[in-house]
């Protein structure tokens, strides 16, 4: 690699970018789509700091410095939270735009761009179809069926995935050589692919035990055929839309690892239940009575 990216995988995403930048065929906008917590934010972040640190990405400079805090005049940070992203936003950034840069580019990083509004995303679209001198976008999403194709089709394109659980293990124990092997092994089981997540889970001891407690909830539930003790399970997290997205993401890791590592199976029934957990995932999402689909799941399952 040319460049201290400083983050975990992803290697070909980070040669593909590299490329653009030496070949001086940057694009004008970039859209990292994947699964949540795998890190595009953070190469979305990285690549900022490369383009516009005068000293090959190095930490230490007022530009490195000021892009950390969020406070760097010419690199505009919209990052991802529960809300939309509304077209007063989307104008403000583009006012911003149009001033002068006094850096390298003038860089928009912009976290799940799915949460954008339809006016705010054609507001995008615009500035997308003619956009102002050293301007580069770098967007992310989680979900990249839910963004307006127009955008996706201006935008390049890189793909991120889950790490498999032997490159999380490996990775993690290079990051935390005082850790012990068990403890890893253990946190990338319950991190599900994702790096975001191993790390968390390494440094946070609640969240850890958290997980932990789920992921014996749902061998216990899946072992059990009483509807009844399924259904009070239920009762007790429905309420709780964090749980219960938690809940549903073991739930689905689960299934997963038994699609891939067992042999005496029925391999149409686990991909209808898995089927059926994204399904129940997306009725979360949109506030679709999120009781009756989990009772419906486990009636399934
Ligand atoms: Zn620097």
């Amino acid at each position: 690699m040319l460049y201290k990216w400083g983050v975990i995988g992803h290697e070909t995403q980070l040669s593909a970018l590299e490329n653009d930048i030496k070949s001086g065929n940057l694009a004008h906008a970039y859209l990292f789509s994947g699964p949540e917590k795998v890190g595009k934010f953070t190469v979305a972040k990285k690549l900022a700091h490369i383009l516009q640190c005068p000293d090959n990405y190095c930490y230490t400079c007022n530009v490195c410095k000021q892009i950390e805090k969020g406070g760097h005049s010419d690199t505009i940070q919209l990052r991802g939270d529960d809300e939309a992203i509304k077209i007063e936003q989307i104008r403000d950034i583009i006012a911003r735009l149009n001033m002068t840069a006094n850096s390298n580019h003038k860089i928009v990083l912009a976290e799940d761009i799915e949460r954008m509004t339809p006016e705010a995303a054609n507001c995008l679209l615009k500035t997308l179809e003619e956009p102002p001198p050293k301007v580069v976008f770098i967007c992310t999403t989680t979900n990249i069926r839910e963004v307006l194709p127009t955008i996706v089709s201006r935008m390049r394109v890189l793909r991120f995935r889950n790490f498999s659980e032997k490159f999380l293990i490996n990775a993690m124990t290079k990051e935390f050589p005082d850790t012990d092997t068990e403890a890893i092994e253990q946190v990338c089981s319950l991190a599900m692919g994702k790096s975001g997540q191993a790390f968390k889970l390494l440094r946070d001891g609640e969240l850890l035990s958290h997980y932990r407690t789920l992921y014996n909830d749902i061998l216990r539930l899946l072992e059990t055929e009483t509807v009844s003790e399924r259904f009070s399970y239920i009762q007790g997290i429905y309420e709780d839309p964090k749980l219960t997205r938690d809940f549903l993401d073991v739930l689905l890791h689960v299934l997963r690892s038994r699609m891939l590592s067992e042999h005496n199976i029925d391999r149409n029934k686990l991909m209808k239940d898995i089927t059926a957990v994204q399904n129940t995932s997306s009725f979360l999402k949109k506030n679709i009575n999120v009781r009756l689909s989990l009772e419906n799941l486990f009636l399934s399952l």
